[in-house]
């Protein structure tokens, strides 16, 4: 083995896929690795892939490609969701030295061991001790989806709901809130999290004792509305914002008729009256949610469905995806497909709306309190806010600090006065 393997890291997709990594990094280091910052410093370079659309898959073999081109030497190891959707044709690239058909930490160094860059041994495991890049941390906290919607690959990839014992996430959290002021709870389908444990527990149940035991701001990343049970809604209303007033709640469409074509479980009505139950609740909360226009059978009628819902709702923010058929999924033979000019107005008419709505929450926030965390460094440190709104910050501040300050609106931007540096 080489003395000392350098390891580049390369991940695509969502929070989950940047746990995942962590997780591999923290195993390939605990067998004598060195993490490096750039492909021309490491010996070898794996790459946590992601199967979200076609093109995320086609942007993983593009970066394989190249790697390959500029680094003859390079060992390439692929990771990750497109990896297990597309398994035979990573293992076919002549460019590729590994390959892990999903993100376990443990086979992963079993490629490295394979190229002989890394010591064999038992895999090392446990809670993510070694601090996260940047000042929120990922907590995963579940893997896996026992939902089937018909354009999804990422559940195909990452199979069946599985959840982690409370007890070593509760570890896990009390570790990285060492480090990070907010973490961040993220899985695949985090809404059913506990349902597969014995005895069954729930996310509401999970958050309360991270809550109990460690001093952080908790923040939900995207949870299904009609998985928002009433502990939880509880616990949002009455954290005091430790766990943050902020809801990702995906709505895919506002049709009925394209809710069932894409094999969603819950109707536009569900969904409606679920979210107007929150707002009630919570008042002054962050919303944001996942929409997908252009789906095969969204004609005007259900457009207009989606949109009048979406001008309803008191989302502060959206992500409007234009459908992208996904080779491997049901909905990749459905009829009816929308033109893609069709598929792209609808995506402005709705990003202009979730716009238009972001700065109207953000108008009637001017002028109220907001507890803050700055993040980011040197001259790009930013607040943001329990309900997920980002405010330039005036004075100097450290990231990471955490405090509570008046929200102002100045040239069409939130700003806030950081707090004076304590006088000793
Ligand atoms: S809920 Fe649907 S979109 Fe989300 S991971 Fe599960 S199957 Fe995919």
């Amino acid at each position: 083995m080489r003395d000392t393997s350098t390891v580049w890291f390369h991940t695509f997709g969502c929070k989950a896929n940047q746990y995942d990594t962590e997780r591999m990094r923290q195993e390939l280091e605990g067998r004598g690795a060195r993490t490096v910052a750039s492909p021309e410093e490491a010996t070898v370079a794996v790459i946590n892939t992601c199967t979200v659309t076609n093109q995320a898959d086609a942007n993983a073999r593009h970066l394989v490609r190249r790697l390959r081109r500029r680094y003859p030497d390079l060992k390439i190891v692929t990771a990750g969701c497109s990896t297990a959707f597309r398994e035979a044709s990573y293992r076919a690239m002549p460019e590729v030295d590994g390959v892990v058909a999903g993100h376990d930490p443990g086979l992963v160094a079993g490629q490295l061991v394979k190229l002989r860059l890394a010591s064999a041994g038992p895999v090392l495991g446990g809670v993510l001790e070694r601090n996260q890049r940047g000042t929120r941390g990922w907590l995963k906290v579940q893997d896996g989806c026992d939902r089937k919607c018909s354009f999804c690959a990422t559940r195909i990839a990452r199979g069946a709901s599985i959840s982690r014992e409370p007890a070593e996430v509760v570890a896990e959290a009390k570790r990285l809130a060492a480090v990070h002021p907010e973490l961040v709870i993220t899985g695949i389908h985090i809404g059913h999290y506990g349902h597969d444990l014995e005895p069954r527990t729930t996310l509401a149940a999970l958050c309360a004792e991270i809550l109990e035991h460690v001093e952080v701001r908790l923040r939900l990343s995207s949870i299904e509305a009609t998985e928002v049970d009433d502990a939880l809604l509880s616990l949002l209303a009455s954290s005091g914002g430790q766990l943050a007033p902020h809801l990702h709640v995906p709505l895919q469409s506002g049709s009925d008729r394209v809710l069932q074509l894409m094999r969603r479980w819950h109707t536009r009505e569900a969904y409606r009256s679920r979210v107007f139950e929150i707002a009630d609740r919570l008042g002054d909360f962050g919303l944001g949610a996942d929409i997908i226009v252009g789906f095969p059978g969204e004609g005007d009628q259900e457009f207009e469905e989606t949109r009048s819902l979406v001008a309803e709702l008191p989302y502060t923010y959206l992500h409007v995806f234009p459908y992208s058929v996904r080779d491997g999924t049901a909905a990749a033979s459905l009829p009816d497909r929308v033109p893609g000019d069709v598929a792209a107005e609808r995506s402005r008419t709705l990003r202009d709306l979730g716009v238009t709505k972001g700065i109207a929450y953000e108008v009637s926030r001017a002028g109220t309190v907001a507890d803050l965390i700055a993040e980011g460094s040197g001259d790009r440190v930013a607040g943001v806010t329990g309900d997920y709104l980002r405010a330039d910050l005036v004075g100097p501040v450290a990231s990471g600090a955490r405090f509570a300050a008046v929200l102002h609106r100045k040239n069409g931007r939130l700003v806030a006065e950081a707090p004076a540096p304590a006088v000793n």
